[in-house]
């Protein structure tokens, strides 16, 4: 049963700065490795901002069964999931990676404007992905309280 969006979650794929990733090497990671049955992000930030969907999605209210990703266990359902290339280390957001965020949560919220941006970590203290503190970072670039996760 499909269940509406609430939080859209920024992830890193934990790997040095400047090293591209491409989906297939992901998809493995996720689907092979560690044998889930989705990769766990919806939609990809490369290293030059392109921004690549890695699972269907209709963009609507709802999150419909096919389109959930495994980002975070439990809250899954509810939310979208993407992800950096980069964050090994610390935040390595390229210029160009730091612009489609923005311009990604731009437009969620502005489509969505209930939604709840947060980063993986405020939902599981063992992490520290995607290596920067979403809140601030959001606050920073004007992006409304109300749409900003605070647990
Ligand atoms: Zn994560």
């Amino acid at each position: 049963m499909r269940q509406k969006l609430q939080y859209l979650v920024i992830h890193c794929t934990d790997t040095p700065a400047g090293r591209p990733i491409t989906s297939q090497m992901i998809r493995y990671w996720h689907t092979v490795e560690r044998g889930w049955k989705q990769v766990g992000y919806t939609d990809m930030i490369h290293l030059d901002g392109r921004v690549e969907r890695l699972v269907n999605n209709n963009d609507d209210e709802w999150v419909d069964p096919w389109e959930i990703t495994n980002g975070v266990a439990g809250i899954n359902a509810i939310s979208r999931h993407i992800v950096y290339v980069g964050g090994k280390g610390g935040d390595t957001r390229t210029l160009a990676q730091k612009g489609a965020m923005l311009a990604y949560v731009r437009d969620m919220v502005k489509r969505f404007p209930d939604i709840k941006v947060a980063g993986h970590y405020q939902f599981n203290p063992a992490k520290t992905c995607p290596s920067f503190n979403v809140p601030e970072w959001l606050i920073s670039v004007g992006i409304e309280p109300k749409n900003i996760y605070l647990p």
